[in-house]
Parts: C-alpha cells; sequence; structure tokens
C-alpha cells in the first residue's frame, strides 16, 4: 500500500469586469491576506526559534497502532496548544508572556488562520533545527543552513473558505474566502473560472481532498486542493511469478518522445509511436536565437536572466508535451490491468561537439526526457501500475530478435547509407530491419525478463520496485557480473553464442562468426 499525490486547481477569476472577473479592488485583499499571514508567520518563527527546546523536546509518545509508550519528539498538536496558551490572550488566560503577545500584534486575525501559521511554522523551524544539528556535528565550515524565510502560500482550512456551487450554472459559482482588507477580516466572493475538468477531477472516486492552498502569482490567483489517493499495487517479485505478466516497455527519444511496445508471452502485442511533432526543430530554432543574443551582447550580467520569454516558451511546451507523452503511455498500461511499466534508466545524451545552440538543444532534449520518465511514472502508480527501471546497456544496438550486434542506416534516394545517427536498423546475422527505437523498445522488455541487470546474491533484483515507495529506486550491476551484449554473465566469462530472447521463434542460423545465435524453443 502507497501513497500517491496529485494538484487540481482552480482559477480565480480577475478577467475584466464585463467579463464577469472579480470587481476591482478584490485582488488587493488577496495580497494584503497574503501579507498579514507572512507576517504572522514571521512572529511564530521567530518565537519558536526563541524556544528551541521546547521544539525538540522529547516525551512519551503512545503509538497508535500498537498502543506501546515510547520516546519521541513532542507532536505538533501539543506544541500548537503549548504556543498559544504562550502567546494568546484569552478571558480565562489574560497574560501570556509579555514579549510574545500575539493578539495585540495581530489583534482580530481569525484562529483558524493562527492555527494554520503555526502548524506551518512548526514545521520549517524543526527542519531548520534539525540542519543545524546536523551541520555542527558534520564539522564543515561552509554550508551553514540559512533562517527560513516565513513567506509561505496560505493554507485554507475548513471555516476560512467555502466553495458555493451551482449546479445548474456552473458559471454562478463563487469561491467564499475570508481575507483581509488591510484594516478588517471579511468575507469576499470570488468568482471562478469553474470548468467541468475540475468538477471531474474533484468528484474521481479513489481520491480524496485535502486543505487546499491559495496561490497568488503576478499574473493569476488559484485555489490548489491537494488529492491524496490510497494505492495497492503488486510488488514487483509477486508480478514476475506471473506467468501471463503484461509487460510495457518504453523507449525514449529526442524524435520520437516514447516508443511503447506491449509483451506477453514473447510477443509484441500492440506498439505506439509519440512522435514529438517537430518539437526539436521548432526548439532548435529558439535556441539558435538565445545563442545568438548572447554572443552579440557577450559576457552575462551576473544575477539577472537574459531572453526571459523565450525561455518561458521552451519551458512552456516542454511541461505540455511531457504531460501528453506521459499520459499516453499511461493509456496504454489502463488497457492491460496488472501489468508493469519498464523504463531504461535514462542515460544523458553528451552534449559536445557541434553548435553552441544544438548544445542548448541536446540538454533540452535530455531535460524533456527526464521530465516524461518521471510524469509517466507518477500517471502510472495512480492507477496502480508499477514501473522498473532496466539497465539501458546496448538495447540501441543489439537486434531484438537474435542479440546480435547491428548497424543504423537511412534510405536516401533508393540507397542505403549506413551511419551512425541512422533512424532504421539492421541485423547482418538474421537480416532483421526495422525502426530503430522500435528495436530499442523491444530490447527493454528483454532486459527486463531474462534478468539481464542487476540481480542481487539473493536472486531478487537490485532496487526493484518497491510498490510502497513511488521514488522507485535504480538498478545497479553487481562487481561480480557484467553485461555482454543484452546477456549478463559472470566476470572473466566469455559467452560463445548468445540466447535468443523471442522464444518460441526458431532462427537456425550463425553469426558473424559462423556460431550459432539462436536458441532453439
Ligand atoms: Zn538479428
Amino acid at each position: 500500500m502507497g501513497q500517491t499525490a496529485r494538484t487540481t486547481k482552480l482559477l480565480l477569476d480577475f478577467s475584466g469586469r464585463s467579463q464577469g472577473g472579480a470587481n476591482p479592488g478584490k485582488r488587493e485583499h488577496l495580497a494584503a491576506t497574503v501579507e498579514i499571514l507572512n507576517a504572522a508567520r514571521r512572529f511564530y518563527l521567530d518565537f519558536f526559534l526563541a524556544h528551541p527546546d521546547k521544539l525538540m523536546e522529547r516525551v512519551e509518545v503512545i503509538s497508535k497502532k500498537t498502543g506501546e509508550v515510547r520516546e519521541g519528539v513532542i507532536s505538533a498538536d501539543h506544541l500548537l496548544t503549548w504556543a498559544e496558551f504562550h502567546t494568546v490572550e484569552t478571558p480565562d488566560h489574560p497574560t501570556p508572556l509579555p514579549d510574545w503577545n500575539f493578539s495585540r500584534a495581530f489583534p482580530d486575525l481569525p484562529n483558524r488562520y493562527r492555527r494554520s501559521v503555526i502548524k506551518d511554522v512548526i514545521g520549517k523551524a524543526r527542519g531548520y533545527l534539525t540542519s543545524v544539528t546536523k551541520w555542527h556535528a558534520s564539522g564543515k565550515k561552509q554550508g551553514k543552513p540559512g533562517i527560513p524565510t516565513a513567506a509561505n502560500h496560505p493554507t485554507l482550512y475548513a471555516g476560512t473558505f467555502s466553495l458555493d456551487l451551482d449546479e445548474l450554472d456552473v458559471r454562478k459559482s463563487f469561491l467564499r474566502l475570508k481575507v483581509y482588507t488591510g484594516s478588517e477580516w471579511v468575507w469576499v466572493h470570488y468568482p471562478t473560472c469553474y470548468n467541468r475538468y475540475f468538477d471531474r477531477r474533484r468528484a474521481e472516486p479513489g481520491w480524496e481532498t485535502e486543505s487546499p492552498k491559495l496561490i497568488l502569482s503576478k499574473q493569476s490567483a488559484a485555489i490548489h486542493f491537494l488529492q491524496t489517493k490510497t494505492i495497492t499495487a503488486k510488488k514487483i517479485v509477486e508480478s514476475k511469478r506471473d506467468p501471463d505478466l503484461v509487460t510495457v516497455a518504453v523507449d525514449l527519444n529526442v524524435k520520437q518522445l516514447a516508443v511503447i511496445t506491449v509483451r506477453q508471452h514473447g510477443v509484441i502485442k500492440e506498439t505506439r509511436f509519440v512522435s514529438d511533432h517537430g518539437l526539436d526543430q521548432h526548439r532548435f530554432q529558439h535556441l539558435k536565437r538565445v545563442a545568438k543574443k548572447q554572443w552579440q551582447a557577450g559576457k552575462a550580467v551576473k544575477g539577472e536572466h537574459s531572453n526571459q520569454q523565450l525561455w518561458a516558451h521552451v519551458r512552456r511546451q516542454h511541461g505540455d508535451c511531457a504531460h501528453k507523452t506521459a499520459r499516453a503511455i499511461v493509456e496504454v498500461c489502463e488497457k492491460y490491468p496488472g501489468c508493469v511499466l519498464v523504463f531504461e534508466r535514462l542515460r544523458t545524451i553528451k552534449a559536445s561537439g557541434g553548435s553552441k545552440s544544438r548544445r542548448l538543444n541536446r540538454k533540452q532534449a535530455n531535460q524533456l526526457r527526464g521530465k516524461i520518465n518521471q510524469l509517466a511514472k507518477e500517471k502510472a502508480y495512480a492507477i496502480g501500475v508499477v514501473s522498473v527501471e532496466v539497465n539501458p546497456h546496448g538495447t540501441s544496438q543489439y537486434c531484438a530478435r537474435c542479440g546480435c550486434k547491428g548497424v543504423r542506416f537511412t534510405s536516401q534516394a533508393g540507397q542505403r547509407v549506413t551511419g551512425k545517427g541512422g533512424k532504421l536498423f539492421s541485423c547482418p546475422a538474421c537480416h532483421y530491419e526495422c525502426h530503430a527505437d522500435f528495436n530499442a523498445s523491444c530490447n527493454v522488455h528483454h532486459s527486463r525478463l531474462n534478468a539481464l541487470s542487476g540481480y542481487r546474491s539473493d536472486g531478487r533484483m537490485a532496487g526493484e520496485g518497491n510498490p510502497t515507495d513511488p521514488a522507485q529506486a535504480r538498478m545497479q550491476v553487481s562487481i561480480h557480473v557484467k553485461v555482454v551484449g543484452l546477456l549478463l554473465v559472470q566476470r572473466g566469462h566469455v559467452p560463445t553464442r548468445m540466447l535468443s530472447r523471442t522464444a518460441p521463434q526458431v532462427i537456425t542460423h550463425g553469426n558473424l562468426a559462423g556460431t550459432p545465435v539462436c536458441r532453439t524453443a
């Protein structure tokens, strides 16, 4: 059992008044609210940092699960009560600490907001104290942890907001928020950019909505609803025992962003190519401009970003593209319940040689692949599909049918041009020809199913997909074995023949040296 989380956003409508946006002045209320809450947070941050002993106090804690009593750090709830006792004036307790009178400093601050602020600060202050202790213990001179800042997005607990949804007309939906006008706290209605996608996402079964946050940025304001879901997925070790296991392998590339193949019983059942629709070329044009401007302007000014709009444009395109590609991968997984998603461990394609714009573009392409990989894993985990990473050694060089080393080529004007950057793959031994990325994608299945990568001495794969841990660990190849082609062998051993990985196909022929390369069934 594991947990996964996602954010569902609801934009507040600040378009023109005639388009149904909020009344003028309402946005300033939000800014004032964020500011006063930051100030309140700073107050409590100072308060807690002035009492570090209380913050790290060890008390006896009773475990909820087992009822066991052990020593642990004081809980946030206890700290909250303690902090309120010492800072807030009440009729029962009119004298808080004289230097720390919160009621005087922030009159009328709603207590829900006060509590959210205190809870927020406890985490920050504790994290800071822990890292300071660690830093002292390490004896290093550099890297002293900085004091945390008080700024944060306000968390909206029940009682400080409410969503008035008119089922019949979504355009009449309002968000009621308790905001600070600069002098007092009032309830204000904010029109929202409510839409059916938001509705559907919020109502999706299995997802639980937690306290939302108010995210105020320069251009927009939004309410971010955090949603969590409990996932039950089989462990990889268990699903591997299943003879009918379906594996979905993904090969991430630059032009074909993802090549997805589905395999069961040794047969490729489905293939899907996700193209970049010219994104690589498009980005290259922009980066050419960036490179030219940098060259013209000379040395960069320290602490200043250049070409901000261009970079923002590239970033947005990347984000969109990564989400769409990841979605395509997950759509394939959805068709095969209980499947396992297999990725190659990403290697960075070296950004050397060529022009500056080329190198920039290569770097960006690497980043995009990383993003797709990460998003696809998260999205797959949300539907209960666990992913594994395998050793990428040689997936694009060896034949997926017989395991011989092949060549890349392109077809130009009916002529075969053999070369490194070729789109197509050809095997000299079995004369198999296909798209090079498809070949690589098929090989990803092999390297997993035939245990070509990273078995530990106890027979389990190193860092193998643990369903309770979404950030699944990477594979390691032990020092006792090495990878030859797609085969994992003992170090010092030279394999005379390569085993076929497409059982039960029978291919009887020799490889270049004349040795039979295929296992018969
Ligand atoms: Zn072959």
